[in-house]
């Protein structure tokens, strides 16, 4: 049987109140007879250990409840960057978003990628202004800013004043006494009426407006993600929840029923001792039952599902079967990844990008034996957060990740240690540079020695343009290469790039295999996989390469009293920046920043401003920059240049089935 659904993330900066917002939620539909607090560690989606020792959210916790025969599936969310990935994730399988902005801080900076990402998904969104109950609680000035700084076209159907006793009313009531919920009125009739051109001509002639007319046009306009609803409230205090859940069903469209094939986004992974990974999904079309057997669409196999689960609260509960529009979690699959399709891949949401991981770290054990343990449990990990882009190095005993920033790793490090019982620790981080050609050239090999072997190429690399990536053709003739060794070539270019001269992943070429040879007799697609990444490093070592360095797009507001301060840090960091904007007193300033420049200016301004400042940042592009300014690396690993060893090596690894292409 299908239900009315909806699948609701709950997002927002971190401390704005997620958490408690959830656990007020599964209070009020007596889901919990307790109330959960984050505060005492006692929230019920802050299950992991580290969560409850920190009070921050690391992963995302979906549970499900139903409320007047619909139920709701929410997923609380991390509101910290450092997991951005695991937001980005959650976006793909929703059908509508909770922001929540606090009245005392107002729009932070996470806030800003939260709402472009939402904004560019267009998922429906209902921005709930927390802690209204604080002292200096300015909720209409939230929404101001929302409109201002968003641009977010936010319409408040409450009001609350901020006394001793919080009363929330409905802002669109009609002949309300209160002077300032009929300033408000007119105040917002305005941005509404841009929306409707009947709405804006009746305004004008004076026609009265009823209630029940602006609830239609809210609703029809935040369906299509074109108007944010604004309600308020105090979470902790229980103010407003139950409006909110009404919001819900009011302003989010209920999850579309498709009862065609089979369609399915992996969204999350989890381990469980017993039974193994868990892969939470969500059905855009079709039904799953116990015991089907589910084609992988990423990975190309089918596997059988063993059982069917949903969160309830705190406890998962066979379901046995799940329909269109539904999430739940899934266990049996054996090899299936986050972020894998099940059955058809049309009308799967595509993927947003909020930000990316700019940094590397090496992991150690810190009692050396539990070195392979840890590298088991890092694996772990990365198979269930892809952007860890771990890396072993066998060789030389590294354990390589990417990284968001510092609070990731400390918080790894609690899991590796809660999880895994390994103490581990972290280098500190080093920028993620890359490199590419710095001129146009060519890379020659022949590989015919020690026999038997055969295969010949040359190469012309070329720089291509920023952001470009690779682009790599062939121009020889299948009579000189077959079809199937050329394949070979194409899919080792790839691996081939991972290093370049100095030490970092290569970019922006163009690459053409413009001369080569095979043998009848002698030549094996293996060959062609050793001769690559030596034609290529050799082209590389020929055009010489430039480091380019990622940048981040940056807004900053403060005082004007700060201003010089910190346009001089500014310059000190290497950033360029547009003139200032100047409004109350305060400024508004946006340019673009190395990375490695500005890894810990948010917390220096801080202290700068004592507070008052903010600067919000996401990523903006890599930038060549000299080998002085940025940083080259050792090659890890056996270098193709070098070519003997390069030979002898890969003709191994090949057979030993570790090159995975
Ligand atoms: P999250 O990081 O967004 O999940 O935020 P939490 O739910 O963990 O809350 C962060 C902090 O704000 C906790 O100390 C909460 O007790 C507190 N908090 C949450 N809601 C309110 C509220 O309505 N009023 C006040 N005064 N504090 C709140
Ligand atoms: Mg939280």
């Amino acid at each position: 049987m299908q239900k009315n659904i909806r699948n609701i993330g709950i997002l927002a900066h971190v401390d704005a109140g997620k958490t408690t917002i959830t656990e007020q939620f599964l209070y009020l539909v007596s889901a919990t007879r307790t109330l959960g607090n984050v505060d005492k560690g006692t929230a019920i989606t802050d299950f992991l250990e580290v969560e409850k020792q920190r009070g921050i959210s690391v992963r995302s916790a979906p549970v499900s409840f139903v409320w007047e025969n619909t139920t709701i599936n929410l997923i609380d969310t991390p509101g910290h960057v450092d997991f951005s990935a695991e937001v980005e994730r959650v976006l793909r399988v929703l059908d509508g978003a909770i922001l929540v902005v606090s009245a005392i801080e107002g729009v932070q900076a996470h806030t800003y990628t939260l709402w472009y990402a939402l904004q560019n998904l267009k998922i429906p969104t209902i921005i709930f202004i927390n802690k209204i109950d604080r002292p200096g609680a300015d909720i209409f000035k939230v929404v101001d800013e929302l409109n201002k700084e968003l641009k977010a076209n936010a319409i408040p159907v409450q009001f609350a004043d901020n006394e001793e006793d919080i009363n929330i009313e409905d802002l669109w009531l009609e002949n309300s006494p209160k002077p300032e919920i009929k300033y408000l009125q007119e105040k917002y009739i305005e941005q509404l009426a841009e929306q409707d051109d009947e709405l804006l001509d009746d305004y004008l002639n004076g026609i009265l407006i009823d209630k029940n007319r602006i609830k239609e046009l809210i609703q029809k306009q935040s369906f299509k993600a074109k108007m944010l609803p604004v309600l308020m409230g105090a979470a902790k205090m229980k103010l407003g929840v139950k409006e909110l859940l009404e919001a819900i069903k009011l302003y989010i469209p209920s999850a579309k029923t498709d009862n065609s094939e089979l369609s399915a986004l992996v969204f999350k992974i989890e381990h469980n001792k017993k039974l193994g990974r868990l892969a939470h999904v969500r059905l855009f079309a079709g039904q799953l039952k116990n015991r089907d057997v589910v084609h992988n669409y990423s990975l190309d196999i089918d596997e059988k599902i063993a059982r069917i689960q949903k969160v309830f609260t705190n406890k998962k509960e066979d379901v046995g079967e799940l329909f269109a529009g539904d999430i739940g979690i899934i266990s049996g699959m054996l090899q299936v990844r986050v972020g894998d399709i099940l059955g058809k891949p049309e009308g799967i949401p595509k993927s947003t990008t909020l930000n990316l991981p700019l940094l590397t770290v090496q992991a150690k054990a810190i009692n050396e034996q539990n070195y392979a343990q840890l590298a088991a449990a890092l694996q772990e990990l990365a198979g269930e957060d892809p952007t860890l882009d771990f890396v072993w190095l066998k060789a030389e005993k590294e354990l390589h990740l990417k990284i968001m920033g510092a609070i990731q790793t400390e918080i790894l490090q609690t899991i590796l240690k809660n999880r895994f019982s390994i103490d581990a620790e972290f280098t500190e981080p080093t920028v993620v540079y890359k490199e590419t050609p710095s001129k146009t050239g060519e890379g020659f090999v022949r590989y015919w020695m020690p026999k038997p072997c055969w295969a010949i190429l040359k190469f012309k690399i070329e720089p291509g343009e920023r952001g470009s990536g690779v682009i790599y053709k062939s121009e020889v003739s299948v009579n000189d290469i077959q079809k199937k060794y050329q394949n070979e070539v194409e899919k080792t270019i790839h691996k081939a790039l991972e290093q370049g001269i100095k030490g970092w992943e290569v970019t922006d070429i163009k690459i053409t295999l413009i001369e080569g040879e095979d043998h009848v007799a002698h030549s094996n697609p293996g060959d062609f996989i050793i001769a690559t990444p030596m034609g290529i490093m050799r082209a590389l070592e020929n055009t010489g390469t430039t480091l380019l360095e990622p940048m981040l797009r940056f807004t900053i507001s403060a005082a004007e009293t700060d201003l010089g301060k910190i346009t001089g840090d500014l310059t000190n960091m290497r950033a360029e920046f547009a003139n200032p904007q100047f409004e109350n007193e305060r400024f508004t300033l946006s340019g673009i920043v190395p990375v490695a420049t500005s890894l810990d200016y948010a917390i220096k301004l801080s202290a700068l401003t004592s507070g008052k400042g903010k600067i919000n940042y996401q990523f903006g592009e890599y930038r060549s920059c000299t080998d002085e300014l940025g940083q080259t690396r050792e090659y890890k690993g056996v270098n193709p240049l070098d070519e003997s060893k390069w030979i002898l090596h890969a003709r191994g690894a090949y057979k030993a089935d570790e090159w995975k292409l």
